[in-house]
């Protein structure tokens, strides 16, 4: 099948024609038509399916067919996305496919001045794609309203359920105008999911096009294991050896990530870390730096690279191991994406070895075993010191603070893990996020975004 046999107008033929998109995927295959006779849908499908345009270009059809002054502080079409990295990525793409026809599309997410959002919606806008958190402050402050969507979109959302983000989206459910088309996307479909897809949609058709915890085939999986406080030592062996465009490090805590990338620039290699404490210019520089090629290894927690579609991206390491194996399954996606081979290695200290048996079932995908490099215990004692975090003007005080604290509680472990290698493993942990002092939580922050994302009605 191809793209002009399913019938969308001109502008869009010839966007698609721009980007050489000849044959639609499969999602695009079967969600398309029915969206284009107006159905709700309910798909089953992760990122790199062309899900993005499987959305995007029936709605924008609709739009060429249905031009209609846009409502005041209001939207025609609504998507909803868990992070900002994703909503800003959506847009994109309905920019790209819909630069033939006249549309407005604003993106509407927290790390970014409020008033400068305002303005932007205040005389109305054709497709907004938003988080839920911002949103749901602008229609608290009455500088904006969802009550004239004509197409709701929700992407993503057993990603929105792992961001504790089934509050706010009751309440978008129920400020909502009636009359409107839906479509619910998600990677997999619990029963909670399934529920809440209940709250939106009306007589959906469902397509699926990955099963659940299905690996992407073309991604050569591999493991090593290694001593949690010897991961950086292996990651430099491997970056050395393995023949890298781009690299994606996984790491399960932000501050990992921090500190994965200052021991690769004491070592003189060039990283960005991209996690939820960055601001959003941080993260925004980082992603495109990354996208152009400019800097080879982006390190990043699961939140942060949810969704991200780069194209090129050759290796995926998880420096550590995700416990949700469908987690690992997205890590691995973000490689071999539009055809292209990718690898998948994975660091396994001792205590994440049942993580991996998790993976290793849920995926039916037996990893590679790859035995340490011969060099191995060279490089562990030649590793380069970490360089000093940089205090940039986007951190405040308290976060130099906790850095520095970080830091210091990293190098005593580092220390205390000399010439006691039976305690390797909780040197690491003492120095990462899980067991750290207890600090109070921020009241009213919700979701992975702490403070992008504020629980509406307390105070802040
Ligand atoms: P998505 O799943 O929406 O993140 O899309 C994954 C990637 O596939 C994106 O880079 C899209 O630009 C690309 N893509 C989507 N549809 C097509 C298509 N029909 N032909 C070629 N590439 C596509």
């Amino acid at each position: 099948m191809q793209f002009n046999e399913l019938g969308l107008s001109e502008p869009i033929m010839k966007a698609l024609a721009a980007k050489n998109y000849v044959d639609p995927t499969p999602i695009q295959q079967k969600a398309i038509p029915v969206l284009l006779e107006g159905r709700d849908l309910c798909g089953i499908a992760q990122t790199g399916t062309g899900k993005t345009a499987a959305f995007a270009l029936p709605s924008l059809d609709y739009f060429a067919r249905n031009p209609k002054v846009t409502p005041i502080k209001g939207c025609r079409m609504l998507v909803l996305a868990p992070t900002r990295e994703l909503a800003a990525q959506i847009a994109q793409s309905f920019r790209d496919y819909g630069r033939f026809l006249k549309l407005s599309v604003e993106t509407v997410f927290g790390g970014v001045p409020v008033n400068k959002q305002i303005r932007a919606l205040a005389g109305g806008t054709d497709i907004v794609v938003a988080t839920p958190g911002r949103l749901l402050d602008l229609i608290d402050q009455r500088a904006f309203t969802i009550s004239h969507t004509e197409i709701f979109v929700l992407d993503e959302a057993d990603q929105m359920m792992d961001m504790g983000f089934i509050h706010p989206l009751k309440r978008v459910a129920k400020l909502l105008p009636r009359e409107r088309q839906n479509l619910f996307f998600s990677a997999t479909m619990p029963k909670e999911i399934e529920a809440l897809a209940a709250q939106f949609l009306n007589d959906p058709v469902k397509v699926s096009v990955a099963p659940q915890s299905t690996t992407a085939e073309r991604v050569r999986q591999q493991a090593t294991f290694v001593n949690q406080a010897e991961k950086q030592a292996l990651l430099h062996l491997v970056l050395e050896s393995e023949d890298i465009d781009r690299a994606l490090i996984f790491t399960r805590t932000k501050h990992g990530a921090d500190r994965v990338v200052r021991f690769l620039e004491g070592a003189g290699i060039d990283a960005f870390a991209i996690h939820g404490n960055k601001s959003q210019g941080q993260r925004t520089t980082a992603l495109q730096a990354f996208r152009q090629g400019k800097v080879k290894l982006l390190v990043a927690t699961d939140i942060a690279a949810r969704g991200i579609d780069v194209s090129g991206v050759s290796h995926v390491i998880n420096f550590e191991i995700p416990n949700v194996p469908e987690q690992y399954v997205h890590r691995i996606g973000r490689t071999a994406r539009a055809g292209a081979e990718g690898v998948a290695i994975s660091f396994v200290a001792d205590d994440e070895r049942p993580y991996l048996k998790a993976i290793e079932r849920a995926t039916r995908v037996k990893l590679e075993m790859l035995p340490l490099p011969e060099n191995f215990m060279e490089a562990v004692r030649k590793l380069p010191k970490p360089a000093a975090p940089k205090k940039g003007p986007s951190q405040t005080p308290q976060q130099q603070a906790k850095r520095a604290d970080g830091q210091r509680r990293y190098q005593d472990g580092q220390k205390s893990q000399r010439g006691a290698p039976d305690k390797a493993h909780r040197g690491e942990t003492e120095g990462g996020e899980a067991k750290r002092p207890f600090r109070r939580r921020r009241t009213g922050a919700v979701g992975a975004h702490k403070g992008a994302v504020q629980r509406t009605g307390t105070p802040r």
